[in-house]
């Protein structure tokens, strides 16, 4: 046990998967360009290697949502252009802008501070307006998009900007609802290229409308989960359908073994019972760990051989797996989410058991679980 090939607890998250996903997205949405989106520490998977993976895979943008995460990645050496879009009211642009770093730009007064930042520091910000065509997020709201696209052209006159993009982003509601949202972004370009603004990358579709809506490609795409090998839509569409590879496996060991009779309950508020007697296995990973409290006796566990049914409450560090009368012992490794190809259940399983999606299931692996990168190609 000792010896075991891995801890506890780890997430362990494959580079080559990485590569592999990137390289099929990026071959599928050509000749429209490919940014990697590595926000939030990439999907959980952790933004350095996640991001030089995706370069090396064929990414030609990354993005990030917070100027700290462009900051990160600039620092430790990544070079690949990079794009960062979610800005706080006090942010500092200047340490972004030198970093050459593209600032996305929600608003005329984000607009304004961009350009005296890049003043203060001498350079020329490259910046991609974006204009909401729906979403009700940030992007320039609609009534205001002629003032901000004539303020940018006329700072771009004045040598004191660039603007390289225009973007928006889709609520993916219904294909109807879609396409109004790609029409209006088409109004909107026509409203910059009015003003008099040339943006060389026009870009609206994230991994799902990359893959389902082609008209919705146009320069270039914002492929987050896909890159991470989990489906976007929800609808039961597995990442195999769609030539991907879930790059992160979720997985510990057997902290203890427990036989029970019939009638014992088991965890919290005893919210299950044994119908029968059975052997009841101790998991080391809670909620703590981003394992929703909320599939308890619902989701399901790759233990001794096969898929096992986890019974009664998640707890913060641990929850309970019934293996009937499988031989198993303590220090056995268990995997909670993987690649079902190796039989395990997908992300997806348990964003289902948890009323939820595949993305916060990946994400909100928490702190205390190692991240161990592996790289099988
Ligand atoms: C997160 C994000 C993306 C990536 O979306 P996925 O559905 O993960 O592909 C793209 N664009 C913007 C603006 C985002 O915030």
């Amino acid at each position: 046990m000792s010896d075991a090939p891995h801890p506890f607890r780890e997430a362990v998250v494959d580079l080559a998967a990485i590569r592999a996903n990137v390289a099929a997205l990026a071959a599928q949405v050509a000749p429209a360009l490919a940014m990697a989106v590595v926000k939030a520490d990439a999907y959980g998977h952790g933004a350095l290697p996640v991001a030089r993976a995706a370069v090396d895979g064929g990414a030609d943008w990354l993005g990030a949502s917070d100027l700290d995460e462009a900051i990160a990645l600039r620092d430790a050496g990544i070079t690949a252009p990079l794009l960062a879009w979610l800005h706080d009211p006090g942010a500092r642009f200047a340490p972004a802008i030198e970093r050459d770093v593209d600032l996305g730009v929600s608003s005329l007064h984000q607009l304004n501070e961009i350009a005296q930042a890049a003043a203060s520091v001498d350079r020329i910000a490259a910046v991609h307006l974006k204009i909401d065509t729906g979403l009700s997020r940030n992007g320039v709201a609609p009534a205001d998009w002629e003032r901000v696209v004539r303020a940018a052209a006329e700072l771009e006159r004045d040598g004191r900007l660039r603007v390289r993009g225009v973007f928006s982003h889709l609520a993916n509601t219904s294909p109807a609802e879609d396409a109004a949202q790609v029409a209006a972004f088409e109004r909107a370009l026509d409203v910059a290229s009015a003003a008099g603004l040339t943006p060389e990358l026009r870009h609206l579709a994230s991994t799902a409308a990359a893959l389902r809506r082609p008209e919705a490609r146009f320069d270039l795409v914002r492929l987050g989960i896909g890159i991470y090998g989990v489906p976007p839509f929800g609808d039961g569409t597995t990442a195999a359908d769609l030539g991907l590879v879930p790059a992160m496996t979720l997985r510990g060991r057997v902290a203890a073994v427990r036989r029970v009779e019939a009638g014992t309950g088991a965890s919290y508020g005893h919210a299950w019972r044994a119908e029968h007697a059975t052997t009841l296995a101790l998991v080391p990973l809670g909620y703590a760990d981003g394992v929703p409290r909320q599939a308890s006796n619902r989701a399901e566990v790759w233990l001794a051989g096969a898929r096992r049914p986890v019974v009664g409450r998640i707890a913060m560090d641990q929850f309970l797996v019934d293996v009937g009368d499988a031989p198993v012992a303590v220090g056995d490794e268990v995997v909670l989410f993987g690649d079902p190809s190796s039989g395990a259940p997908s992300a997806d399983d348990w964003a289902d058991a948890a009323d939820t999606i595949g993305y916060e299931i990946v994400t909100r692996i928490g702190v205390r679980v190692p991240r161990r990168y592996v790289d099988d190609r």
